[in-house]
């Protein structure tokens, strides 16, 4: 049976591209697999379709229901990001540099996660130990995951290892400026032509249980916070629907990714669990936090700590 190879739910471009790189992996390794996103190809963020047209790669197929597959996981191992029914498929392998979820497996499987920036960075050395060249686009795909998942080395995730990586796989995609690739990404990313306000909240935008509270976190990595000016009141009112489905608090991180810090949009029913997880006092619903940079490493562990969990 062909393992479906997919990343998280609302893919971001290491998700898309991680599933290109092990599916390709794989198959050099005699196993039939096939890359899968979850979600259409023409509904996929403005990143990641502007890196698969730059690199020539061809986007994996939409995979929303897993019931009786085999699947290999990238860049995830959290039910609450997989595909519908993935318990009663069969994970085969997980690759991923992310806390360890809450998945489990009947058999053995090859596990792999590192704490490093990117899942791009994990597959990089898996390529290697397997003794497989990496062809010219997916090289390119897997160095844009890693510019993109490390903003472009600013971010606390970033390590040396993330850094080698783009080294190496700048060569093989011939790729000279990764500055420019880089900003080209993020122009692509903050872009919010023609799309609405909902849909520019769920982009990249993630859900947690703390605590038996429901937290959404939203992101969007911009050049400039004033870039949002035109459209903010907007994006606060569709922000307040998205919390009136049922959650305590939805957070949307403006990240300036000059500046290095985020402007953190706050709906709550408890403002000052805000405030003390981050230290600040939130005001006109918003809060500047100096250095936030990662949902994963910044803002959620705070938050988690503030929630007593
Ligand atoms: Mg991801
Ligand atoms: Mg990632
Ligand atoms: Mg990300």
């Amino acid at each position: 049976m062909t393992i479906c190879v997919t990343g998280h739910s609302n893919p971001d471009t290491d998700s898309v591209t991680s599933a290109i790189a092990y599916a390709a992996l794989l198959n050099a390794q005699g196993q039939e697999a096939k890359a899968c996103m979850q979600i259409a190809v023409d509904k996929l963020n403005p990143e990641s379709t502007t890196v698969l047209k730059r690199f020539g790669l061809k986007a994996p197929e939409t995979m929303m229901d897993v019931a009786g597959m085999k699947v290999a996981l990238v860049d995830f191992s959290d039910i609450g990001q997989a595909p519908a029914n993935i318990a009663s498929a069969e994970v085969v392998a997980i690759v991923d540099h992310h806390k360890i979820g809450d998945i489990t497996t009947n058999q053995p499987i090859l596990f792999r996660a590192e704490p490093v920036g990117c899942t791009g960075t994990v597959l990089n050395k898996m390529f290697k130990d397997a003794g497989v060249a990496i062809p010219k686009d997916i090289a390119g795909g897997m160095l844009a995951a890693i510019l993109s998942d490390t903003v472009n080395f600013k971010s606390p995730t970033c390590t040396p290892d993330d850094k080698a990586a783009v080294a190496e796989l700048k060569k093989v995609a011939g790729v000279e400026d990764t500055e420019s690739l880089f900003m080209d990404m993020l122009r692509a990313k903050s872009s919010i032509d023609g799309i609405s306000m909902k849909d520019l909240v769920f982009r990249d935008y993630k859900d947690f249980d703390m605590n038996g509270k429901k937290m959404g976190i939203g992101q969007l990595e911009l050049a400039a916070i004033d870039q949002v000016a035109a459209i903010r009141a907007d994006l606060v009112k569709a922000l307040q629907e998205v919390k009136n489905e049922g959650r305590h608090s939805v957070l949307f991180m403006l990240t300036d990714v000059v500046k290095e810090g985020t402007e953190l949009l706050v709906i709550s029913d408890e403002p000052a669990l805000i405030e003390a997880a981050y230290g600040g006092k939130i005001e006109n619903g918003c809060m500047w936090v100096p250095g936030m940079m990662s949902r994963k490493k910044q803002t959620v562990p705070p938050l988690q700590k503030a929630c007593g969990c």
